[in-house]
This record gives structure tokens, C-alpha cells and sequence, in this order.
């Protein structure tokens, strides 16, 4: 904990402190009492392949719509969830949601889920994903699973395991946020994965740094040499996309493309999307 130097920065840190702890207890007791099934939803930000120039898939991203605490962000909630012994039954519930949008969707369209570090600890829940799909009768290719570097920290060996699993039963394995942790690298070498996903970070300095740009196109050429699929993450600004493009990443995703929308709204993304490449006004249209 960050040790302040004045004593006007020691009241402001304690401060901050305290009400992230009463929020921390709000969120708690919300997730115990709260409604989940119904109150948790997902949004789905699409994943734009500039080879095939179109959507091919979408990341499901948590929201939580709570009476008392309001409309609340992954960001504030998952870490409770995971501390408090919920993440598991929140896990549940929105990938039971991400599994029916998908169902509604073409057969070329994907989904990529976010698993964090209790979920992927805890083999038998991961059978239980499994198991969803099966019943639901979703193909598993059709389904990505994405890590982040801190959910495998804690243990690589059981990580791993769980890991291969999902991936012979033919769904596939994404690190998250690659750049912004600790010892990526290693993960790389350890873990078996099928994509890497670009912290954004690294994404917004491109167009002002030439080091951020060299080391994403670093990225890029590691991934291609060790077979791995690459995405960068939060391209928001055509500037960004004219330094990146010539770097041919497998995958976009970003403002740029989109942002998080509901499921209704994806479903209309790929109607329109679909109906765009077969109509040939609207090719005449493009090309012009
Ligand atoms: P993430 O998996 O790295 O997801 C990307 C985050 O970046 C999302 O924030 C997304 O809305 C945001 N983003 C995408 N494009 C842009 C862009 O162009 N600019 C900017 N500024 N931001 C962009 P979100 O939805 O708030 O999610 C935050 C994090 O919460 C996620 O990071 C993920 O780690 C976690 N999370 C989200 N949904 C779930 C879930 O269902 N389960 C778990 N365990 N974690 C989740
Ligand atoms: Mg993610
Ligand atoms: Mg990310
Ligand atoms: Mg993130």
C-alpha cells in the first residue's frame, strides 16, 4: 500500500480507500442478495478481420443492471465476485446468455468469453462450460475462451490442464491483455493457446511512438512464427489504423469497429453484413 509523504495525501489515500471498501461491501451484498439471472446481461463487441474484411466474431463483455447500485462495470464486480465466492454462479449465468445469442447467429460467427482466474483454477466448473455447450448443441469451435495473464499467475500447471481440455474438445484459448502484466513471455511458452490479444496500451501510443509501433509489429511476427493467432485490442482512431494496418494482424477489435452493443444490435450487425456482401448494388456501392 502506497506509504504518503503529506499528510493532505494520506487523508485523500484513505479516503479513496474506504469507499472502495463500502463499495466493495455494497457489490457483496448485492451479489448475495441480488437478482443475478435476471439482472446480469452481456454486451458483444465485434471482432473485425481485416483479411476477410468483416466481423467474424464477437468478445462477450459482463454488465450488471442493479436497483440499488445502477447500471455497474466487469471492472468493479468481477474482483468481488472472485474474492466473495460468486464469480463461479456469475460465470454460469452469463455464459448460459453468451451460449443463446450465439445460438441465433451464422454458423461463421464466433465467441470469445472471458474466464477469470477462479473459474479456470476449478477443473470441474470448466466441465461444466463444457457440458452447456453440448446441451445447447453449439459447435465448440465456435466458442474462444480468453485468459488473463493474472487469472493464470497463480498456478501455470493446473492453468495448463484445464486449458488443454477445453481446446480438445475443440474450443479455443486466447491470453488477454498480452503486454501489460508480468513475464508474458513465459505464458507464451507455457500455455496452450490459439490467439494472443494486444494490450491496448500499447495500441494507443503507436501513432506518437515509434518504439510502441515496433513493438507491436514484435508481437505480431512472434505470433506468426509460433502459429499463434494475433488481435489487437481498443483501436479506436483511424490514425491508429493507418500505422497497424500494414502490420497485418489476424484481428481488430475497437471503437474504430464498434463498440460493446447488445445482443439485438450484433444481430443486425451481421444481417447487414451478410446482405452487403450478397447484394451487388451495395458491392458496386463499396468498390466505388
Ligand atoms: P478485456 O477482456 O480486455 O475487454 C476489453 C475492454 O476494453 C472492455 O471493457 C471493452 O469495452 C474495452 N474496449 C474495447 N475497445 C475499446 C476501445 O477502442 N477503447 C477503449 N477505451 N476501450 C475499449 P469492459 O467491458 O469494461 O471490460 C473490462 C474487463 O472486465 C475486461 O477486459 C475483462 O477482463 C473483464 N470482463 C468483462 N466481462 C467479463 C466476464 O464475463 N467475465 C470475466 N471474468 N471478466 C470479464
Ligand atoms: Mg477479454
Ligand atoms: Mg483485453
Ligand atoms: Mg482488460
Amino acid at each position: 500500500k502506497a506509504k504518503a509523504r503529506f499528510r493532505g495525501q494520506c487523508i485523500l489515500f484513505e479516503t479513496t480507500d474506504s469507499k472502495e471498501m463500502e463499495n466493495a461491501t455494497a457489490i457483496e451484498r448485492e451479489l448475495r442478495e441480488g437478482n443475478l439471472e435476471q439482472e446480469l446481461f452481456l454486451l458483444f463487441q465485434p471482432q473485425y478481420s481485416p483479411g476477410e474484411a468483416r466481423v467474424v466474431s464477437f468478445e462477450a463483455l459482463a454488465r450488471w443492471q442493479n436497483p440499488r447500485l445502477g447500471l455497474v462495470s466487469p471492472d468493479a464486480f468481477i474482483r468481488v465476485a472472485e474474492r466473495s465466492g460468486f464469480i463461479q454462479k456469475v460465470t454460469a449465468i452469463l455464459f448460459r446468455k453468451g451460449l443463446a445469442e450465439l445460438k441465433k447467429w451464422p454458423d461463421d460467427i464466433s465467441l470469445s468469453f472471458n474466464l477469470s482466474a477462479r473459474d479456470i483454477s476449478d477443473q470441474t466448473f470448466v466441465l461444466s462450460l463444457l457440458g452447456q455447450i453440448m446441451e445447447e448443441q453449439v459447435s465448440p469451435s465456435r466458442l474462444e475462451f480468453e485468459i488473463t495473464e493474472t487469472a493464470v499467475m497463480s498456478d501455470l500447471t493446473t492453468s495448463s490442464t484445464v486449458l488443454d481440455r477445453l481446446r480438445s474438445r475443440g474450443c479455443r484459448v486466447a491470453l488477454d491483455d498480452f503486454g501489460s502484466g508480468y513475464s508474458s513471455f513465459e505464458y507464451l511458452d507455457q500455455l496452450p493457446l490459439d490467439k494472443v490479444k494486444i494490450d491496448r496500451s500499447f495500441i494507443r501510443k503507436v501513432p506518437h511512438s515509434i518504439t510502441s509501433r515496433e513493438i507491436v509489429a514484435a508481437i505480431i511476427a512472434l505470433c506468426s512464427k509460433l502459429n499463434l493467432r494475433c488481435v489487437l485490442e481498443g483501436v479506436e482512431t483511424q490514425e491508429e489504423m493507418a500505422v497497424l494496418a500494414p502490420l497485418q494482424p489476424d484481428l481488430i477489435q475497437g471503437y474504430l469497429f464498434g463498440r460493446p452493443m447488445s445482443g439485438k444490435d450484433a444481430g443486425q450487425l451481421i444481417a447487414d453484413q451478410q446482405q452487403a456482401s450478397t447484394d451487388p448494388t451495395e458491392l458496386k456501392a463499396q468498390s466505388a
